[in-house]
């Protein structure tokens, strides 16, 4: 059905976008409130994610996809690109 210019704008109202809510977690670095943090991996003041060994499993994947890229033939040692490997 027809709508006029005032309904439109009425529905369209409500779209705007907003701004990502961050909180200062104890460690000092900003996340998702309700979320644990990235950086320390704790939520509520206790440890629920082992950031450390996520990093290393990370690395481990990182070097064994390059490795199977490379026995593919599908990238060569000199033009492989370096990722930043988290600590
Ligand atoms: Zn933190």
């Amino acid at each position: 059905m027809r709508r006029n210019r005032s309904q439109t704008a009425k529905r369209r109202s409500h779209q705007a976008l907003v701004g990502i809510k961050t909180v200062k977690c104890e460690c000092g670095a900003l996340r998702l409130p309700h979320r644990a943090c990235a950086e320390c991996g704790k939520y509520n003041g206790r440890v629920v994610i082992d950031v450390v060994a996520r990093a290393k499993r990370e690395a481990r994947r990182t070097k064994r996809r390059e490795k199977e890229l490379k026995e593919s033939g599908q990238i060569s040692e000199d033009t492989k690109e370096k990722e930043p490997v988290q600590a």
